[in-house]
C-alpha cells in the first residue's frame, strides 16, 4: 500500500540568511515528525527541499523501524510541497 503523507503543520525552526537555507519541522497526520532542509525563499514559496529526515519520536510508517532509515527521502517531494503551502 502506498504511503500518503499528510502534513498537518509546519514550522520554520532555523534560518541561515547567508546561504538562504532554512529548516522546517513538519507534523504529519500519523504523528510522524520530519525535519526538512530547504534552499530558497520561504515567504514566496520559491524554495526547494534538499534533505529530509524523520525525527525519531515515532517508528517509520513505511519500514516500521524506530531507528534511522531513508524511507522518507522517497516522499520528500510531496511532503515539501505541502510544507511550503503551510508556510505561506
Ligand atoms: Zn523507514
Amino acid at each position: 500500500m502506498a504511503y500518503r503523507p499528510q502534513v498537518v503543520s509546519a514550522q520554520i525552526v532555523s534560518k541561515n540568511q547567508s546561504n538562504d537555507l532554512f529548516q522546517v519541522v513538519a507534523q504529519l497526520e500519523d504523528r510522524l515528525e520530519c525535519r526538512l532542509t530547504f534552499s530558497g525563499d520561504a515567504s514566496t514559496g520559491d524554495a526547494k527541499a534538499t534533505h529530509i529526515s524523520r525525527l525519531l519520536k515515532e517508528p517509520c510508517p513505511i519500514c516500521r523501524k524506530d531507528y534511522l532509515c531513508n524511507c522518507m527521502t522517497r516522499y520528500m517531494e510531496p511532503i515539501s510541497v505541502q510544507v511550503l503551502e503551510k508556510l505561506k
